[in-house]
């Protein structure tokens, strides 16, 4: 069962990795398509992470198809594709200047215009142990109609229409919880207006839309 996107979190796995969003086995993606979704699986390392491991799973968490199990934060997933019809993706880790900022339990405003990739704000969800339902309701509860959260004490997820879009919002959420924690060293750092970041969003509304090639992975790319 769904095929391309076992191959898509394979690769995104790996672009995680190799990104240094995630090391080891830490974080993890999935992909919605239609009443299910296919969920990285717990405790595989993304450079051995094979189409085959991946698991399929409906949305009540029933694994469909897979010989693994699913991720440990498998509520988290299923809960954000609930609350948000308009997503197909989903990504979390606990890259390094993402956490900085969950752990200070502080939101990132739109100090650089990148930030409006992922929404008004990039807020941080109440702490909830990993794993539980308490952590997915709080995440989905606080993301709104954004495109990432901070999980407080934790790490961050980001979704998006596709997981070319998820990760590149991972990306910039990391990107921005660097800049941001160094500006605060040196002072207050500014924040874009509303109606700055109004405009901002309008000319963003398409970045990250193109969907990129999936499908088996040529020869070379094992
Ligand atoms: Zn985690």
């Amino acid at each position: 069962m769904l095929e391309s996107a076992r191959y898509e979190i394979v690769l995104f796995g790996r672009k995680l990795l190799e990104s240094g969003l995630v090391t080891g086995t830490g974080g993890n993606l999935s992909v919605r398509s239609g009443r299910f979704a296919a969920l990285s699986p717990s405790g595989v390392e993304y450079g051995l992470m094979k189409p085959e491991d991946v698991v399929v799973v409906d949305m009540d968490g029933r694994v469909e198809d897979g010989r693994l199990k699913p991720t440990s934060e498998i509520s988290l997933h299923l809960a954000l594709y609930l609350s948000r019809p308009d997503i197909s993706a989903v990504v979390h880790t606990h890259s390094p200047y993402a956490c900085v900022m969950a752990c200070l339990g502080r939101e990132i405003p739109v100090f650089h215009y990148l930030v409006a990739l992922a929404g008004r704000k990039i807020p941080v969800a109440p702490y909830a142990c990993f794993g539980t339902p308490e952590l997915a309701r709080s995440a989905a509860g606080s993301m709104g109609d954004g495109k990432a959260v901070l999980l407080a004490n934790h790490g961050m997820v980001s979704v998006g229409r596709s997981l070319s879009e998820a990760f590149r919002i991972a990306e910039t959420v990391e990107f921005a919880a660097m800049v941001y924690s160094k500006a605060l060293t040196l002072g207050e750092p500014r924040v874009l207006s509303d109606a700055e970041v109004d405009r901002v969003m309008d000319a963003l509304k398409d970045y990250g839309s193109s969907v990129i090639q999936t499908g088996p992975l040529k020869e070379g790319d094992r």
